[in-house]
């Protein structure tokens, strides 16, 4: 990493108010509170993420519908965790015109309570099972938090899924199927690093027997959760009267599962994760613009021939399907052009000067590495061939190194305020996840000054040593859990 990677770890708000505005990704003028304006740069890129989930949806046997964005207050009273976790964020469209609606209707944040309500219709038999739903939506919240653009708005666009099974142990492993489809899509195409933890009992999903979340770790050593599944067993499908005729005549609830990935979220994430003092670093196959071919014009030349010259290369590259523009900011200079597709997080640079069109040379500039080369003209598709199958993969591998880097084991209450004050995460013995770790919970967060239990590793099972107890209350230790403040 370049030493003045440093700025953003000083201030990562900053830089990321600063980058999402400066690099037109947004607008916040508008005027409401919370509410975000996407502007074309960031939806192209949201939209190309939207689209590769959407295909691992379906490939893992999901079928795509479209909710109601109004849910009747009858449906939503139904499930009492639901609605009391829910309730202080909802919006209610209580009008038409003038005229008051005979019942409230909540503007989705979430919508088990749509789902199940037509599960009940759609599922007799066994035969209908497993049924694995899912929509794209907007969903919204009152969230009382500070909103921060792409990573917590009172409006923003998720896929949530839906699905219900004949048996539990069916719904748990649809639970390790969206562990999997998570590191497929956060880790592998969009290079965000993360550990998936099973929650504690008490920061569960309102109706859930069990959460489990994706959680990234900022360059300041904040936590950012990304995607969650939550185990609902029959909860909802009781209280829906959702049921099916099995094999032998029996009628039964069938059990439930929801995850629901934020994509406007995890693109977020992703520019935290992957930015760094130049600005924004954008995916190769996410970028509005893979390739921007600058020209550089010389006042003693005749630059038609350098325009033609870009022109043709822009042409081959635009004819392999790639996305190329070229520069035509002629009143900037070339240190000014160039900073500022760095900082748009445009992947690849081609600089062209007079001198190249006699010597058949270019400079490829990439921003995984940020790295300049010189390049013959006939090997410039092989390079650029190169960096494309690179690009991910460097994002990605930089990202694990700083991921790595911000977890710290100790086994004691200083340590753990030490790492807790040092903005880094925790990895602590501790009794119990379980309600019954509830109190030492507590202390921890009040003695931490807000380092919350994110919970139990899932994708590497890990045991306390023989000799660990819980860093609050001594007694043997049951679980390893993680602790950090979130973002
Ligand atoms: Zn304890």
């Amino acid at each position: 990493m370049p030493s003045d990677e440093k700025y953003k770890i000083k201030d990562l708000n900053e830089w990321f108010n600063d980058i999402i505005f400066k690099a037109e990704l947004i607008d916040v003028r508008y005027n409401l509170k919370g509410f975000t304006v996407f502007r074309p740069r960031s939806v192209f890129s949201i939209s190309k993420m939207f689209r590769i989930y959407e295909d691992k949806f379906n490939e893992t046997g999901h079928q795509q519908v479209m909710m109601p964005a109004l849910i009747p207050e009858e449906n939503f009273l139904k499930e009492s965790d639901h609605i009391e976790g829910f309730t202080p964020e909802v919006f209610w469209v209580t009008k038409h015109g003038d005229e008051d609606f005979e019942q409230k209707y909540a503007l989705r944040p979430t919508s088990e309570t749509a789902f199940y309500y037509m599960f009940k219709y759609w599922v007799q038999s066994y035969r209908d099972l497993p049924l694995k739903t899912y929509q794209r939506a907007n969903v919204f919240r009152f969230d009382s938090k500070a909103t921060k653009p792409f990573i917590r708005g009172r409006e923003f666009y998720w896929y949530e899924s839906h699905n219900i099974f004949e048996t539990l142990q069916e719904a748990v492993n649809q639970v390790y199927e969206d562990m999997q489809i998570t590191e497929d899509m956060l880790h592998e195409e969009f290079g965000i690093p993360f550990i998936f933890f099973k929650r504690p009992q008490w920061d569960k999903f309102p109706g859930a027997v069990d959460t489990f979340a994706a959680d990234t770790i900022l360059d300041n050593g904040r936590i950012l959760q990304l995607p969650s599944t939550h185990l609902l067993g029959t909860k909802f499908t009781e209280t829906f009267d959702v049921k099916f005729k099995d094999k032998d005549d029996e009628m039964k609830y069938p059990f439930g599962t929801c995850y629901g990935p934020a994509i406007s979220r995890i693109y977020g994430g992703m520019i935290c994760v992957h930015g760094d003092s130049l600005g924004l670093r954008i995916p190769f196959d996410l970028a509005p613009v893979q390739i921007i071919l600058v020209p550089l014009y010389f006042s003693d030349f005749d630059n038609t021939k350098l325009e033609a010259f870009c022109l043709d290369i822009a042409q081959d590259l635009d004819k392999l399907g790639y996305r190329v523009k070229i520069d035509d900011q002629t009143s900037k200079t070339p240190k000014e052009r160039f900073s500022e597709y760095e900082m748009k997080g445009i992947p690849i640079r081609i600089e062209i000067g007079p001198k190249d069109i006699f010597s058949g040379t270019v400079v490829i500039f990439r921003r995984d590495l940020n790295e300049k080369k010189k390049v013959d003209v006939a090997d410039i598709f092989d390079e650029i061939k190169l960096i494309e199958s690179e690009f991910i993969n460097n994002l990605r591998s930089q990202a694990d190194e700083v991921f790595e880097e911000k977890i710290i084991t100790v086994n004691n209450m200083d340590d753990l305020k030490e790492v807790i004050d040092d903005n880094l995460v925790a990895r602590v013995p501790f009794c119990s996840i379980d309600m019954d770790g509830k109190n030492c919970f507590e202390e921890l967060k009040a003695e931490t000054k807000g380092g919350d239990i994110r919970g139990v590793r899932m994708d590497v099972k890990e045991v306390p040593e023989e000799n660990d107890v819980c860093v609050v209350c001594k007694k043997k230790a049951q679980s390893i859990v993680y602790v950090g403040k979130s973002y």
